[in-house]
């Protein structure tokens, strides 16, 4: 298994620290507004890295901070005359609803930064202690860079960049200013009632702290995967380390995997830009969550991806196909044993080769639909029998269990569209073809086909 490593700019096998075990990092949402589906595509790489991993057998522990003090959380609270607190609950709340929708597995801690005060204090102490930093008049505490000599590698800064003795107070900067950065940031009047007291008054912590904080307090000092998106590269990522080797004087990351950004129309999705869609946006627009998902997992994640409809639409095809399939296996489907034909271990152990080789998705694809393909033409000449169908159904599972788009609650429980179904299988046996022919036409316009097929009507989206 190879992962590319932002940290060597190349793709390096992959050895975790403890055999059989991940310990995984992944920057979560800045909770001050609900997630763009840009943020969506760095959480569903991290998905489709960790559900990969589990497939190949390792017991992974993942983390997933939640940030819900920063300066923009600060801001937005004061402009909607909310505390802090009942502010980002709100979107915190909505983050882990998208995060169910999509299916993503959930980490299995999601620590907040506002419970992790007293523990960044502590880790400030600690570099103040070796000599890692200096405090400014209004109480603020600075990291200096000139202090740590690897600074700027992750992001492969010149030396000639770094400017240490310049400070920079704003969580984020770009590359060309890489000055001292801030641990703790002295109360100002425009945090409102938000600050804590600390050795050096009262005041909050910068963002990178944050991260340096919560992932080794679950993953120990030194751990295995952190993620995130190519923005967070620089500073946020080569702040962490800075922070989190200073202090512990231990290595901290083996391997650093970065994805590349959404974009609309050639630009990044973002906020500030206004062109972002969230995922309540485009569940609206009658995507169904599993095509958002097929389509944000389907391009390498180290490739800028432009969403578009048509991808969604694309998408949404392939699954039907996926689904067809399961349904056609399930007719021949019986109690008897489950045998893995050599086609179908064959696309099984491609299907993880190529995911092996730095998540290669479209080559795993390929594999997975070549098989699919393999598979329609000898159940169109009746030629597969029940144990390998039930071997096919099985491997289908295992497929599922990485990429989480056929099995999917929300289709099962789509109520609304079981119902018409029923009351159109009803008018149909009825003969009355009036009321079948609305019906249709009600379900056509929730984005739904029908096809009476032998075995009954089956369904799928447009
Ligand atoms: P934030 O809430 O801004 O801290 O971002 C959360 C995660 O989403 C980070 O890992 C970002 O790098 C990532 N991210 C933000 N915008 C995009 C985008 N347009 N495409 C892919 N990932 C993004
Ligand atoms: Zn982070």
């Amino acid at each position: 298994m190879k992962f590319y490593n932002t940290l060597h700019r190349k793709k390096e096998d992959f050895q975790p620290l403890e055999k059989g075990k991940v310990t995984l990092y992944t920057c979560g949402p800045t909770v001050y507004d609900y997630a763009h589906i840009g943020n969506f595509r760095a959480y569903i790489f991290e998905d489709l890295l960790r559900r990969y991993l589990e497939f190949s057998g390792y017991d992974v522990l993942q983390i997933m901070n939640i940030t819900d003090i920063d300066d923009k959380t600060i801001r937005r609270s004061i402009e909607e005359k909310l505390s802090l607190e009942n502010f980002t609950d709100k979107y915190t709340a909505s983050f882990f609803e998208d995060v169910e929708t999509l299916q993503i597995l959930p980490a299995h801690h999601y620590p907040r930064a506002t419970e992790f005060i007293p523990q960044m204090i502590e880790t400030i102490q600690q570099l103040e202690d070796k000599g890692f930093t200096y405090t400014t008049e209004d109480g603020s505490v600075f990291f200096k860079i000139s202090q740590f000599s690897d600074y700027g590698k992750l992001a492969n800064l010149n030396p000639d960049q770094l400017k240490s003795g310049d400070r920079v107070e704003d969580d984020e900067y770009g590359k060309e200013e890489g000055r001292d950065f801030a641990l703790w940031k002295g109360y100002k009047a425009q945090d409102g009632d938000v600050g804590w007291d600390s050795p050096w008054g009262k005041g909050r912590p910068g963002w990178h702290i944050e991260c340096s904080v919560m992932s080794t307090h679950y993953l120990s000092n030194h751990f295995d995967i952190h993620c995130g998106g190519v923005d967070n590269i620089f500073p946020h990522h080569e702040n962490e380390i800075a922070q989190s080797c200073a202090a512990s004087g231990e290595a901290f990351v083996n391997y650093w995997l970065h994805n590349e950004h959404l974009l609309v129309d050639g630009q990044k999705m973002s906020k500030s830009m206004g062109n972002f869609y969230t995922l309540r946006d485009l569940l609206e627009k009658g995507c169904s969550p599993e095509a958002l998902r097929y389509t944000l997992i389907s391009t390498h994640y180290r490739s800028k991806l432009n969403f578009t409809f048509e991808k969604v639409k694309a998408a949404q095809k392939c699954i039907n196909r996926l689904r067809e399939l399961k349904r056609r296996l399930k007719k021949i489907n019986n109690e008897e044993a489950e045998v893995l034909s050599a086609e179908t271990e064959s696309m099984l152990s491609k299907f993880s080769a190529k995911l092996g080789d730095d998540l290669n998705i479209s080559g795993a694809l390929g594999e997975l639909f070549i098989w699919v393909n393999y598979l329609f033409a000898e159940l169109d000449n009746d030629k597969l029998d029940c144990c390998s169908a039930n071997g096919a159904l099985s491997a289908l599972r295992k497929i599922d269990s990485v990429l989480g788009v056929i099995e999917c609650e929300n289709l099962e429980v789509d109520d609304n569209i079981q119902e018409l179904i029923i009351e159109r299988e009803k008018a149909r046996s009825d003969k009355d073809w009036d009321k079948a022919d609305k019906v249709r036409g009600q379900l056509d316009e929730l984005g739904i086909v029908i096809d009476d097929t032998p075995e009954g009507t089956v369904w799928k989206r447009k």
